[in-house]
Order: structure tokens, then sequence, then C-alpha cells
């Protein structure tokens, strides 16, 4: 299938491009293309590729999304590396869930060559966009149904898009340790449902929790196990691990739990360091003792926007504990450092993680 490139008419000029990349923040600033590749039941099934000006989309009131929510997404980032080039990390991997997220959801699943062609024609266009030193160009991905009809029923037409946006580097000065927020009152995957899926209907249900983290003076919020109430499974948009005393990395198993790009990659950065990871339940209650032991020496969050993100505190109804005296620990702090000098093209590659789009 061949891309239909159409330059924006009216993009953004040099001068407002240098000031919004100035201090671009997160998800805030976007490009000036779009890709989008449309697909029919009825007709040709994925069709009409295309790179455009970054525009609205026009909808039915009536679209199969705006009732029930039938939406997946990605988010993955670019890397603009020393010598002018730009890395993609692991999009085979985003690619690939995708098509799993779209099997969950009963929505048409697009190759994965085209879905990565779309990304990168959208990083070609707008190269302009890319952010040097350790700001990045952050990729999204999303698919929407937009049959019009309001039976409850897999949609027969979808709207694939790719929009870009650039962002500094999400923590500045260096990653601050964050508070984190035990949800008591809400859950966010029971076994059977959509928490392994990058859905928008899990995060439109993860806001109130995380409204009440915010309440209570956290930045994030943890959700436990929705069976028992006990086991840690993740935050809102990231994974979570557990460093003790032996060296060891403990991360809740896959099932429930979204699978991260950056959780594969950080068990697979461990082991080749000849780090012991376990993938196993983990309580909130073992998680307070071994805080409280020292047995635990860190906690972190990963995902692909904060790469690495330190749990310094953990707050609950039942009262707060502090880990590994609530400052950044050296292992999760390695563990980024290892990441993103692979994302940016200052370490070798030894997986073949990195996809060069120049
Ligand atoms: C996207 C996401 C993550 C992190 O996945 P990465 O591929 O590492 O970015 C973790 N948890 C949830 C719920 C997510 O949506």
């Amino acid at each position: 299938m061949k891309f239909d490139i159409q330059p924006a008419a009216s993009p953004v000029s040099e001068a407002d491009r240098t000031a919004k990349l100035k201090d671009p923040g997160f998800g805030r600033v976007f490009t000036d293309h779009m890709s989008v590749i449309r697909y029919s039941q009825a007709q040709q099934g994925w069709h009409s590729p295309r790179v455009e000006a970054r525009s609205s989309f026009q909808m039915d009131p009536a679209a199969a999304v705006l009732h029930y929510a039938q939406e997946i997404f990605e988010g993955l980032k670019a890397y603009k590396r020393d010598d002018g080039g730009v890395n993609l990390f692991r999009p085979d991997a985003n690619a690939r869930r995708f098509r799993n997220s779209a099997d969950r959801m009963a929505m048409a699943q697009l190759p994965e060559a085209l879905f990565i062609e779309a990304v990168e024609q959208l990083i070609r266009i707008d190269r302009a966009w890319m952010p040097g030193g350790e700001g990045s160009l952050y990729l999204r991905p999303f698919m929407i149904a937009n049959e019009v009809f309001l039976g409850v029923k897999p949609s027969a037409e979808y709207i694939f898009a790719v929009i870009a946006s650039p962002v500094g580097s999400y923590f500045k000065g260096g990653p601050a340790p964050v508070t984190i927020w035990v949800s008591e009152n809400y859950t966010r995957a029971a076994p059977g449902g959509t928490g392994a899926v990058k859905n928008g209907g899990n995060y439109a249900a993860s806001l109130r929790a995380q409204a009440e983290a915010i309440e209570n003076k956290c930045d994030q919020v943890v959700f436990l196990d929705a069976a028992e109430r006990r086991y840690v499974e993740e935050l809102g948009g990231m994974n979570v691990f557990f460093v003790f005393d032996d060296g060891s990395l403990l991360t809740p198993p896959l099932g429930t739990i979204l699978p991260g790009v950056t959780r594969d990659s950080i068990i697979t950065l461990a082991k080749d360091a000849g780090t012991k990871v376990r993938e196993e339940p983990y309580t909130i209650d073992q998680w307070r003792a071994d805080a409280a032991s020292g047995k635990l020496k860190e906690s972190f969050a990963c995902g692909t926007a904060a790469v690495v993100s330190p749990i310094g505190k953990v707050k609950s109804t039942k009262g707060e504990f502090t880990i590994g005296g609530g400052v950044a620990g050296p292992v999760a702090m390695g563990l980024r450092k290892k990441l993103v000098d692979i994302q940016y093209g200052r370490a070798p590659d030894p997986h073949g993680w990195i996809r060069k789009v120049f």
C-alpha cells in the first residue's frame, strides 16, 4: 500500500516552531501532520493511507466510538541521535500490542508493517519538530470505531491515525521520587476484563482513583488486584518494580496488567547484568513489611513517557511508608540510564531494539 503524501498548505512558521519547542511539556504541542489509514469491512479492508495536514475529524454524532468506546491507542517515542539521525525504540513491540488490543476490543487488526510505516512517514515529514537534547518526539497511534449505528456490535468502519507531540525531558533536573496512593475503593482490571490492553476506557475508569490520589497529596495511584484487593498490580499508566537487599528484582506477573514495553526492556537489561528477576505476585502488606524491615531497597514505576520513576513514599487509609529513605535509588537510576543510552544511540543495542528512521 502506498501512502498519499499531502504536505500541509500552511505549516507552523519556523519562528513559532522554535518557540513551541523551547519548553513543550508533555502532550500539548503537536506537529504539522498526521498519518491516517481507513478501514471498511464492506469495501476494501484497510485503504487510502495518507499523510496530511493535522486537522479535525469529521464525525457523525452516532459514530460508534462516541457511544460504546471502541478505541485503542499506543505510545512510543523517537529520539534524536548525536549524529543527527532519529531512532525509534521497539516500534515492532507497539505494533504487535496494537494488534492484540484490537483483537480484544473486536476491532480490525492493522498489519504491523503498516503501523510502523505510518509512524515513520509522520516522523519523516515532521522531522523539523524533533527536539534535541533529552527531549523526544512522542508518537500517538490510535484507532476509533466510526460506523454510524447505535446498535451494540463491533463497528464495520475504523479510522487509524498517528499524531506526534514533541516532549521535553519528563523530569527537569532528574527524576524526583513520587508519592503514590493505594486505591482501596477502585480497581482498574479484573480477570477476563480489558486491563491488559491499551484502550481509552481503562483510563476513563482510572481518573476517579487518580483524583483521589491528588486529593490525598499523592502524585499517582497504584491499583490492587480486583479479586482479592491484596496484590499490587500497577499505576494508572506505568508498571511497577521492587528492588531487594540481595540485589534481586520483582515485578507483578502479566495477566491483568498492561504488558509494558519498558517493563519488558528492564527485565531484559537486568537479566543481561546477571540480576535475578522474578515475575511474581506481591501483596501490599508484604510491600509495607519489607519497606519497614529494610529488605526492600527501592521501588520504581516505568513506562514510555517517564522511562523510570522512583517511588519514594506510599500512602493509604492505613497510613504511609517510605522506601529507601524516600530518595531515588541507584538500581532504578542505573536501569534508567542504560535504557535511555540505548534509546538515544549512545550505547550498543545487543537486542536489536533500535530502528533507525534516518
Ligand atoms: C502504556 C501503559 C504502560 C506502560 O507501557 P510502555 O509500553 O512501557 O509505555 C503501563 N501501564 C498502563 C496501564 C499503560 O497504559
